[in-house]
C-alpha cells in the first residue's frame, strides 16, 4: 500500500463499547501497510453530519492541493461540491428535505390497529407529503425527529434543580432555554459515556465508581443495561451540573427509523407508517419508547411531525414485475409487504405473492386483515399463511408455517422467487434462517452443506434481503 494516500471516516454509535472499532483498524492496517494518512481519523456519532462535513472538507482541500497539474481534476457526485475561492464548501441539495433539514409534516391519520384486550399496541400512521417533493420507494425508511414528552423532561429539570429557563448554547445552533432544549433537542432517556463519567467522577463512593474498574466490566455493562439517565440520576442523588455543562453531557436527539407501510402510487402525496408502541413498566416506574410514543401520543390529525426519507439501497422489489416473492414479515414486519403489495397492484405486476404473517391473537392483532383478504381474493396475494402464536396451547410461529410449506417454497425459489425477511432481528430472523436452510436441506436432497451453499448464492444474487433489527 506504498503509494495509497487514505483517511478514515469512521461511523459508529458512542453508547457501543467497540465505538467506531471498525474505522479505527482500517485505519491502523492501512498505516501498517505503508499507506499515506492525508488527515487523521475521525471517529462520527450517530449525529454525524458536522464531523463528516468537516472531513470531507478537508480530505477534498488536501487532495487538491496535494494533486500535481497532470492529474485530473477530482470530482465527486455526491455530495456536490461547489467550488469557491481555495477551499470547497459541500452542500446537499438545498431545496431537498433530508435528516439534516427534514420535512415539516402533518399527520393525517393516528389509529390503533389492535383490537379488544390485545397485549400489543401498533399504529397505523398517514403522514403528508403534499408540497414537499419527497419520493420513495417501497423498502425505503421514514425518518421520523421526535420530541420528548415534556412532563418527563419538566420533571427531569426539577429533579437536577433547573427552573428550565436557564439559556444553553448546542454546537451549530442559536440559544435557546434549558427546558426546550430538554423537550426537543436532546436525548434525555440513554445516558452517554461523558454523563457516566461524570457521575463517576462525582459521586466517588456511588455504584457506578464501584463498577469502573477493568475487572468489573461486565458487571457495569449488566447494571447500565436497565437503566436510563433519570435511574442514574435517583441512583446517585447528589449528583449536580451546570446549565453550561448539559450540552458536553447529553447528546442530541437522534431521527428514527421506520419501514415504510404504503406506496405512492397507491397513495401520492402520503407516507404511512405501521409502528409498535413501546411502553412498559420498569423499576416501580412507566417507561415509554420515546418516538414511538412521540408518535401515538402527541401526533394526532394535523399535528405537526418532521420526516425525510431514509433510502434503502438494497431492500427493494425485483425490477422485473413477473419475479414471484415470498414475503415473511410477522408483527410490524408486515410494514414493508403491504408497500410491495400496493406498489405490484398499481403496477399490475403479474408475478405471485405470498406472504407469511404472525402475531399474539387473530381476533385482537391481524393488522390489515381486510386489506390482505381482498387481494388474496382479487388474485394478487396467492398464498398468504398466519401464525397466530397465541391462539392454542403451544407457540406457532412463521418458521412453522414455513416448515409446513416446505416443498412449496423450495418450488417458488427453484422458479427463480426473491425472498424477503422483516421484523425482529434478535429471535424471529435467526429462527426463520435456520428453518429456510432445513427447508433447502430437506427439499433438494443435498445435506447442510448444500442449503449452506444455496443460501449464499441467493444472498450474492440478491434474491435474500432482509430488513431486520
Ligand atoms: P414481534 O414481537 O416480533 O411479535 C410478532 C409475532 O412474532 C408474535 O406472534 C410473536 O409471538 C412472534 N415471535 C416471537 N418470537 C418469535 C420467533 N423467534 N420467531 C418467529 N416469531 C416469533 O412483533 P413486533 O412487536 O411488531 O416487534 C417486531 C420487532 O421487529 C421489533 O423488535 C422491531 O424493532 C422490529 N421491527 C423493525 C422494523 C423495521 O422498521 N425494519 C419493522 C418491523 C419490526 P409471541 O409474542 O407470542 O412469542
Amino acid at each position: 500500500m506504498d503509494s495509497v494516500r487514505f483517511s478514515v471516516l469512521a461511523l459508529g454509535d458512542i453508547n457501543y463499547t467497540y465505538f467506531c472499532e471498525a474505522g479505527i483498524k482500517f485505519d491502523q492496517q492501512l498505516e501498517e501497510l505503508g499507506g499515506d494518512r492525508l488527515l487523521p481519523r475521525v471517529d462520527c456519532d450517530v449525529d454525524y453530519e458536522e464531523s463528516s462535513e468537516t472531513w470531507l472538507k478537508g480530505i477534498v482541500s488536501a487532495l487538491i492541493t496535494s494533486r500535481s497539474p497532470q492529474q485530473p481534476a477530482i470530482t465527486l457526485e455526491s455530495p456536490i461540491l461547489e467550488t469557491s475561492g481555495d477551499l470547497p464548501t459541500v452542500s446537499t441539495k438545498s431545496a431537498d428535505f433530508c435528516r439534516k433539514n427534514p420535512f415539516p409534516s402533518v399527520v393525517l391519520k393516528n389509529v390503533v390497529l389492535n383490537e379488544g384486550n390485545s397485549e400489543k399496541e401498533t399504529r397505523h400512521f398517514e403522514i403528508e407529503l403534499n408540497g414537499s417533493g419527497l419520493q420513495y420507494q417501497p423498502g425505503d425508511a421514514l425518518g421520523v425527529c421526535p420530541e420528548n414528552c415534556s412532563t418527563f423532561a419538566t420533571t427531569f429539570q426539577e429533579r437536577l434543580g433547573f427552573s428550565g429557563e436557564e439559556p444553553i448554547c448546542l454546537s451549530g445552533e442559536s440559544s435557546i432555554s434549558l427546558n426546550e432544549a430538554f423537550i426537543k433537542k436532546l436525548d434525555i432517556t440513554k445516558p452517554t459515556p461523558a454523563l457516566l463519567n461524570f457521575i463517576s467522577e462525582q459521586t466517588r463512593n456511588g455504584p457506578l465508581f464501584y463498577l469502573k474498574s477493568a475487572d468489573k466490566k461486565q458487571e457495569r455493562t449488566r447494571h447500565l443495561a436497565e437503566l436510563d439517565v433519570f435511574d442514574l440520576l435517583t441512583e446517585h442523588p447528589d449528583v449536580r451540573f451546570s446549565a453550561e455543562e448539559v450540552p458536553s453531557l447529553f447528546r442530541k436527539l437522534a431521527p428514527r427509523l421506520y419501514s415504510i407501510s404504503s406506496s405512492l402510487k397507491a397513495h401520492p402525496e402520503e407516507v404511512h407508517l405501521t409502528v409498535g408502541i413501546v411502553r412498559y413498566q420498569s423499576r416501580g416506574r412507566k417507561r415509554k419508547g420515546v418516538c414511538s410514543t412521540f408518535l401515538a401520543d402527541r401526533t394526532g390529525e394535523g399535528q405537526k411531525v418532521s420526516v425525510f426519507v431514509h433510502t434503502s439501497k438494497t431492500f427493494r422489489l425485483p425490477e422485473s414485475g413477473d419475479v414471484p416473492c415470498i414475503m415473511i414479515g410477522p408483527g410490524t414486519g408486515i410494514a414493508p409487504f403491504r408497500a410491495f403489495l400496493e406498489e405490484r397492484q398499481a403496477e399490475h405486476a403479474m408475478g405471485r405473492n405470498w406472504v407469511f404473517f404472525g402475531e399474539q391473537r387473530r381476533d385482537r392483532d391481524f393488522y390489515y386483515r381486510e386489506e390482505f383478504e381482498t387481494w388474496q381474493k382479487d388474485g394478487l396475494l396467492n398464498r398468504f399463511d398466519t401464525a397466530f402464536s397465541r391462539d392454542q396451547d403451544h407457540k406457532i410461529y412463521v418458521q412453522d408455517r414455513m416448515m409446513e410449506n416446505a416443498a412449496e417454497i423450495y418450488r417458488w425459489l427453484e422458479e427463480g422467487a426473491q425472498l424477503y425477511v422483516c421484523g425482529d432481528a434478535s429471535r424471529m430472523a435467526k429462527d426463520v434462517d435456520r428453518a429456510l436452510h432445513s427447508i433447502i436441506a430437506q427439499q433438494s436432497g443435498n445435506g447442510r452443506d448444500g442449503a449452506e451453499e444455496y443460501v449464499l448464492r441467493l444472498k450474492k444474487n440478491k434474491k435474500y434481503l432482509r430488513d431486520v433489527y
